[in-house]
């Protein structure tokens, strides 16, 4: 009687033998990503959603079939099939929404830290990864605030950092702390009032898109109790940015804390060009980043930074199994303070290797690449007849409409784009209108691209 020969058991990414288990599987993965995205041709795959759904089953098959397939195949298929029904932020014509085209270099940065696994609730499951991540935190705290006791920490991106600094204000002034922020601001900070039992936060109507002082003052006057102000640079729909010094002047007068969410506009602090657009920025007592829009990280990557490092204290915590006292008063540093995860990846990794790979200037220089792409694209609509622009962009975000049309022909239009798999553009609604949104994070995108994006609109609105 034959006995069958068990399957070999698969390698580990890790260890000595790692890197020669992983070299033939990283090349069939780069060969699956290259054949992907030549069959999808564009941004993004077409048919829309059906047949991206009958091309993903009949690639798919039994998810979990009896008998493996191996490595190599289900790579090169399932790497393959993404691709191929991947929206690719690297595509020019990918601009709907602040979703970035990561840097190569913090894609295999994040893939070497994939393989080590360091997971940062304690120091003996990631020395290294540890020690790095403060060394990171502490330098982007100083760089946004310039000030000895500012701290910060890693985030899975805005959201969870506007939950944590709401969480903070709670901590500071109890539950019956209010929230304001303007109609302008993240979904996610009332939601975080709703998730921390807070009172719902209050929406401030902002007509022109960004919060106005005087309907802030009004507001701070009729409202008793501590209260936690959230202005944004870079609002999401329009990419505007609140008039910071004012709004911290009031929060100053009125006592209230202030909060800014920067996660989209924030790391222009990096660009001496674009940095006096944030002017106030470091008013606020905690201040929300994402490096996963304008920074060109791989998702996740949200940083909320603080002004004094003891506003993090509440988020002290203990688990023995994890940051034994006996452990922590021996020298071994105690991570859990630093978020609400336990388990939780070394983002901090790909950040560090991009920073030191493109140094202050080179930041600065993809900044400011993209900005000057917007404005290119503005500049386009702007001078041709049949297009209305919204307004000039502050950091990447043109609004503009085809004319003549209306919210219906609009809204259709760009659902069209996605069908066909030609562009991915956004909407938003501003002045009580529906406008297309092209939000640009790409640093590569040429004149020649935009002059392809506008006249493929003109191509699909003026026939
Ligand atoms: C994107 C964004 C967020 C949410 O960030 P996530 O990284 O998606 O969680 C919060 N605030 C603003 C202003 C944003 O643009």
């Amino acid at each position: 009687m034959t006995v069958p020969t068990p399957a070999p058991t698969p390698p580990l990414a890790g260890g000595r033998h790692g890197a020669d288990a992983l070299r033939p599987l990283l090349d069939t993965a780069l060969t699956a990503l290259a054949t992907g995205a030549k069959e999808r041709g564009g941004p993004l795959p077409a048919g829309g959603p059906d047949a991206t759904a009958a091309r993903v089953a009949a690639a798919l098959g039994d998810v979990l079939p009896a008998h493996g397939t191996g490595d190599d195949e289900a790579l090169r298929t399932l790497v393959h099939t993404l691709t191929a029904g991947a929206a690719d932020p690297a595509d020019p014509l990918c601009a709907a929404h602040l979703h970035c085209p990561p840097l190569a270099v913090a894609a295999v940065a994040d893939l070497a830290a994939s393989v080590l696994n360091p997971s940062l609730d304690s120091w003996d499951q990631a020395p290294a990864a540890s020690a790095i991540e403060a060394h990171l935190t502490r330098t982007l705290a100083a760089e946004l605030y310039a000030t000895p006791r500012a701290d910060a920490l890693l985030t899975t991106g805005g959201t969870e950092a506007n939950q944590l600094a709401l969480l903070l204000a709670r901590e500071r002034h109890g539950p019956h702390l209010t929230v304001l922020h303007g109609a302008n601001a993240h979904h996610s900070v009332p939601r975080a009032a709703w998730l921390l039992g807070l009172p719902p936060a209050r929406a401030l109507p902002t007509p022109n898109g960004t919060l106005d002082p005087a309907t802030l003052a009004e507001a701070l006057a009729h409202t008793p109790g501590p209260v936690l102000v959230t202005a944004t640079a870079g609002t999401t729909d329009a990419g505007l940015i609140d008039p910071l010094t004012p709004l911290a002047d009031l929060c100053d007068r009125h006592g209230a804390d202030l909060h800014i969410d920067a996660a989209y506009g924030g790391t222009l602090a990096l660009s001496p060009r674009h940095r006096h657009l944030l002017d106030g920025l470091t008013r606020a007592r905690s201040l929300t980043l994402d490096l996963h829009k304008l920074g060109w990280q791989p998702v996740a990557a949200g940083l909320l930074a603080v002004r004094d490092t003891a506003d993090l204290a509440p988020l002290a915590h203990q688990a023995d199994y994890l940051n034994a006292t006996d452990d922590t008063d021996a020298g071994l540093p105690d991570l859990l303070g630093r978020s609400l995860r336990t388990t939780r990846r070394p983002d901090a990794f790909k950040i560090a290797v991009t920073l030191r790979s493109l140094g202050r200037d080179g930041l600065a220089r993809l900044i400011d690449l993209t900005c000057a792409a917007a404005h290119r694209l503005a500049d386009l609509l702007d001078a041709h007849p049949g297009f209305e622009l919204h307004a000039r962009p502050t950091l990447t975000t043109v609004l503009f409409r085809p004319t003549p049309t209306d919210d219906d022909r609009l809204a259709t239009l760009r659902r069209t784009l996605l069908q066909d798999g030609t562009a991915v553009l956004g909407r938003a609604t501003a002045d009580g209108r529906l406008w297309l949104k092209a939000t640009l994070l790409n640093p590569h995108t040429t004149a020649r691209d935009l002059d392809t994006l506008v006249a493929l609109l003109e191509g699909r609105t003026h026939r």
